[in-house]
């Protein structure tokens, strides 16, 4: 079916439009009905002159011309026609540039106008318009389509083009299979195609709309899957040291902490190597399944890599993992770029020879000198913040490797369904036992006092706090506080209070010194940049104060809360924010306010950030979504979804007459999804 025929075929465009018109990915017949109008304008209902204002200024309607005049104007001698609705609504037609009208315009004679009207000292004008002989012309009774524009293009270039393109392709075929339409309520492609571009109403548009994006998103999902290979699924069962681990914990694991490590069990212990996210809220406990399923994978013979995105939050692993597993004989090592000389040395010659079976570290792990003798599973704590390619190096490390990507926050389930199809996802949506939900505070300057007088009970109490702060010194941003005079401050508010200044600028040690004395409580707060953002646990702080809080994404803000509430202590955030909020950070600090739930949190960072900025890279080298909102259709991509792992259950080979046309989109979709590495 397909069809390569050129848009230079259709009228009015030559070598200039069909330029401008690759810029917008148009270049055949077929780009052109799959370019998807940026709005409608609706001219169904005539618009009477007096119907303008300026809300909406458009008019179309008959006119007829009362009589001519000329006024100057900078473009010169300029003609103005007086004319006449249907209801005898007078209005000034002022022809910039357009002196010929005169000869058109003749008095007495009758057109249609369209254009934007406004009324100046009680007289309508007009002079942005166009005048057609006919009804049909001026588009009245239709609702027109609307294209972006780049250069020489004009809306009346696109839309000819797209008439042409859609008559010229007439019949499109089908794109799925027969059955699929009447279950799934959509419009065959021929009408959704000429739908999108010549709506019959709005809501015409929109089925159609959804048609085609239920169409691109179902395709997507099923060449995902189709890839994807099959996981015999066996019952697996956890080694001996990984029960010794579990009896050692001061507490017992969530259901979802199981039954993920389950997962994980059964993906390794089958020959197909997996490629799994773990989701998880803040503080879920993604991390013991991380050691659990490593004891899994070092106890059948393999060597395991565990990547964090700092350094510091590679210590805090280091050490967590060293505690929990060393007593049990497993061999851990810590790799940094500031590990050197000779210590350098025999860690890399560890890990070559196979006398070290878990290393943690930053993405020094996949540096050149560094080689495994068998690195059978890789661990990837805080995924967004590594680069595919730089996922890709660690894998090279090892031959088939198993791949656990751990989440810092929840994906909006939208994304983890499209842009994560290729993963298999295990969730922990239930947190520990015991936790108490954050309880979260917006604090404006005249409740400062207030705030440092709830902290001071907290550290009487002997708990702990985190306040942060969006700078490290004053850099001349007038009233924005930075940690080092804020450091200075607080000293005098809590004179007797241990506490500690953290920030990036500080040297790895320095940083890794004091996040353990503030473990240890010799410190009993820190005051701090987002350097404390991702990771950090120190169960017995229980207070975070956030200043100029407006100026966090919910992403972030979510994040750092997570830093509190991490044991059975009841805990506190403080959002301080400042005068003269936007509403979109009003709305971020009410959800916060309103929510600890990191699920809820981040549909919410979609609807307000969208889908591009929340994931980076990988929206942009994945996914080319022409039709399908990833904010506002999630309804159809878990359609879509259900009906590709339909498919795929029973005819995975699309050997079935009916879904030969799935067959061939296969094919002609290749290009929608990009090589996949990891
Ligand atoms: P995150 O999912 O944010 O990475 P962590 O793995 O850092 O969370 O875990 C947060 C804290 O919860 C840690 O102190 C950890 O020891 C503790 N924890 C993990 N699982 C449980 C559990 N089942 N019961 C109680 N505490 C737990
Ligand atoms: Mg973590």
């Amino acid at each position: 079916m397909t069809d390569r025929r050129r848009i230079t075929e259709a009228p009015g465009i030559g070598k200039k439009a069909s330029d401008d018109l690759s810029s917008l990915g148009v270049t055949t017949l077929r780009d052109m009905i799959s370019l998807r109008p940026r709005a409608y304008d609706d001219r169904r209902e005539e618009r009477r002159i007096r119907e303008a204002s300026i809300d909406d200024p458009s008019i179309s309607c008959r006119i007829t011309v009362l009589s001519h005049a000329e006024f100057s104007s900078k473009a010169g001698r300029t003609l103005k026609v007086l004319a006449m609705d249907d209801d005898g609504t007078r209005i000034e037609i002022l022809c910039f540039n357009r002196y010929f009208l005169k000869q058109q315009l003749m008095t007495g004679t009758s057109w249609y106008i369209y254009g934007k009207a406004m009324k100046n000292r009680g007289v309508y004008q007009i002079s942005s318009f166009e005048i057609k002989r006919t009804r049909e012309e001026a588009g009245i009774g239709r609702i027109l389509p609307v294209y972006p524009l780049t250069g020489s293009l004009t809306e009346k270039t696109m839309r000819r083009a797209a008439e042409y393109s859609l008559l010229a392709l007439s019949p499109i075929p089908d794109e799925l299979p027969l059955s699929m339409y009447e279950k799934e309520g959509l419009m065959h492609h021929d009408e959704a195609y000429k739908r999108l571009h010549f709506p019959l109403s709005m809501e015409d548009a929109r089925k159609a709309l959804d048609t085609l994006a239920f169409t691109e998103l179902f395709l997507m999902e099923l060449s995902v899957l189709r890839e994807k290979p099959n996981t015999e699924r066996k019952k697996s069962h956890p080694t001996k040291r990984e029960e010794e681990l579990l009896k050692k914990l001061p507490f017992s694991l969530t259901e979802d902490q199981l039954k993920a490590a389950e997962e994980i069990r059964e993906d390794m212990d089958s020959p197909i190597p997996m490629n799994r996210l773990l989701q998880g809220d803040v503080g879920s406990g993604k991390t013991l399944v991380a050691w659990l399923t490593a004891l899994h994978a070092i106890d059948k013979g393999k060597q395991v890599a565990f990547m964090a995105p700092t350094e510091l939050l590679a210590r805090q692993h280091a050490d967590g993992a060293a505690e929990l597993l060393m007593p049990l004989g497993v061999r851990v090592a810590f790799i940094t770029g500031s590990v050197k000389g000779e210590s350098r040395r025999l860690l890399l010659k560890s890990l070559k020879e196979g006398t070290t079976d878990l290393v943690i570290g930053t993405h020094a792990l996949f540096s050149e000198d560094v080689s495994f003798k068998n690195l059978g599973y890789a661990i990837i704590d805080e995924q967004h913040r590594f680069g595919v390619q730089q996922r890709e190096a660690l894998m090279n490390k090892g031959k088939n490797a198993d791949i656990l990507s751990m989440t810092a926050t929840p994906i909006p389930r939208s994304l983890a369904l499209t842009l994560f199809a290729d993963y298999s996802v295990s969730v922990l949506h239930s947190m520990p036992k015991g936790r108490i939900p954050v309880k979260t505070y917006l604090v404006n300057e005249t409740r400062r006092d207030e705030m440092y007088k709830a902290v001071a009970v907290e550290f009487q109490r002997g708990h702990q706090a985190y306040f942060v702060y969006p700078r490290i010194d004053d850099e001349g941003e007038g009233d924005l506080r930075d940690v080092t005079t804020m450091f200075d401050f607080l000293k005098e508010k809590y004179p007797d209070v241990p506490s500690a200044l953290i920030h990036s600028r500080l040297p790895d040690d320095e940083k890794m010194r004091i996040l353990r004395d503030f473990r240890e409580k010799k410190l009993q707060y820190l005051v701090a940049t987002s350097v404390i953002e991702v990771g950090i646990d120190i169960p017995e702080a229980t207070c975070i104060i956030i200043e100029h809080a407006e100026r966090f994404g919910l992403a972030a803000l979510h994040q750092l809360r997570g830093r509190v509430g991490r044991s059975t202590l009841a805990s506190y955030c403080f959002l301080v924010y400042g005068k003269g909020l936007t509403e979109e950070a009003k709305s971020r600090l009410t959800v916060m306010r309103e929510t600890n739930d990191g699920f809820r949190i981040a549909e919410k960072d979609l609807e307000i950030r969208g889908p591009g900025e929340m994931t980076g890279e990988r929206q942009s080298g994945f996914l080319h979504l022409r039709f399908a909102s990833l904010t506002s259709d999630l309804d159809i991509v878990e359609r879509a979804r259900a009906e590709a792992e339909r498919i795929i259950r029973e005819d995975k080979g699309l050997l079935k007459a009916e879904n030969a046309v799935l067959r061939n989109q296969m094919l002609e979709h290749r290009s929608l999804i990009q090589p996949r590495q990891i």
